[in-house]
């Protein structure tokens, strides 16, 4: 197999139909946060508002703004570190505020920091423009769906029932809570939940480390990595995987 970059051409038929029929794949497997949901601009906005209420809090002559980005930005480089893995908000905030000023200022923040950020698991990130067109598509030949999360079940819940109640469908799914690695092991729980094997699968996310390499070590054969960011695929995948740079690019694999 080649590396495919899916050159998106607006006037063609989605042809993701004739791909699922050719490759006789029988259920699709997505990630959820930041493949279906854009959950990087939540955390973007909850880092902003927990950076722009401690900012009032410095008494510093430096503008609020300056100071809610500088701490964004530490927060993002801190979930870097932790290898991409999912940190409660909470947690995540205080570190960064902490790494910025000082660990006793970061407690002194905590209880502001909880109150700005109590919506942010009662609540769930927007869907992408185009991720109700593609679920609705696959919905209309009836493709098994599965989605499966690195989160805590009480969140995916949230943000499932909003996705059934803007496009209307209810899809299973699978919730590996964040003390736990989500791998190869995880991804063959999704699959099992449709009753298949993940060998009859296309796969599709957008973390190397959390959706793209399991799917692959479980044996799944068209794995899909959603590239926001236009990264160089690892040499290692080369070959073995489908690059696409946005969700409503998979309709033309
Ligand atoms: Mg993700």
């Amino acid at each position: 197999m080649i590396v495919m970059k899916i050159e998106l051409d607006n006037n063609s038929a989605p042809s993701l139909k004739d791909f699922i029929e050719k490759n006789d794949i029988h259920g699709v497997g997505f990630d959820l946060d930041s493949t279906l949901l854009d959950t990087t601009r939540y955390y973007d906005l909850a880092f902003i508002m927990t950076g722009m209420a401690v900012a009032e809090m410095t008494k510093s002559s430096v503008p609020n703004e300056e100071i809610a980005i500088e701490i964004r930005n530490t927060a993002r480089e801190i979930f870097v570190e932790n290898g991409n893995k999912p940190i409660p908000l909470t947690e995540l905030c205080h570190m960064a505020i902490s790494r910025y000023r000082s660990e006793e200022f970061a407690i002194e923040a905590d209880s502001v920091v909880n109150e700005v950020l109590s919506f942010f698991y009662v609540e769930s990130p927007e869907l992408y423009p185009k991720t109700e067109e593609v679920l609705k598509y696959l919905k209309s030949f009836n493709l098994p769906v599965i989605v499966h999360s690195h989160s805590q079940q009480e969140w995916m819940d949230v943000k499932m029932s909003m996705i059934k109640d803007k496009t209307g469908i209810e899809f299973p799914y699978l919730a590996t809570d964040i003390s736990m690695e989500k791998d190869s092991e995880s991804w063959k729980r999704a699959a099992s939940l449709l009753n298949l094997d993940v060998s009859e699968m296309l796969i599709v996310g957008d973390s190397l480390k959390s959706d793209i390499i399991p799917a692959l070590e479980a044996g799944c054969k068209y794995v899909v990595w959603l590239n926001h960011f236009g990264k160089e695929l690892p040499e290692e995948l080369k070959g073995r995987v489908y690059v696409i740079e946005k969700i409503e690019d998979l309709l033309y694999l």
